[in-house]
């Protein structure tokens, strides 16, 4: 069901904290980490804490919560004292997502191109 803790995710396992991550911030509904392979000298994932499969069935089901997430997207930008930075929904397999519960991706600390591969 949307929303519930899946057996099979990553992500869900990172908010219960069965897998270690590098924790940047956390709120009483999202998680903020580092992402394992980073492709900025900052790159930090902002999760929902509860499950859904990405940013479109989030903002369907959970609106507030996907205001959560995107405003958590600027508290890291700030924690990071990035002036400057992207905020990326990878969604579907098409366009690189890997892992199925909604994240937003926040890059910064180089020079970003515009448009992106
Ligand atoms: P996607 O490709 O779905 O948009 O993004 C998934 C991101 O999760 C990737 O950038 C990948 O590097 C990151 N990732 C995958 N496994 C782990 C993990 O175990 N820990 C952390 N911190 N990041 C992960
Ligand atoms: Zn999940």
């Amino acid at each position: 069901m949307a929303g519930e803790p899946q057996d099979d995710c990553l992500f869900c396992k990172i908010v219960a904290g069965q897998i270690p991550a590098t924790i940047v911030r956390e709120t009483d509904t999202t998680v903020a980490f580092r992402d394992i392979n980073p492709q900025a000298p900052t790159h930090v994932l902002v999760i929902p804490k509860a499950h859904h499969k990405d940013a479109a069935a989030l903002a369907a089901a959970a609106p507030q919560l996907a205001a959560d997430v995107l405003r958590e997207t600027q508290a890291v930008a700030d924690a990071e004292q990035l002036d400057s930075y992207r905020t990326t929904f990878n969604t579907g397999a098409g366009a690189g997502q890997t892992v199925w519960h909604a994240h937003a991706h926040v890059l910064g600390g180089r020079g970003l191109e515009w448009p992106p591969g």
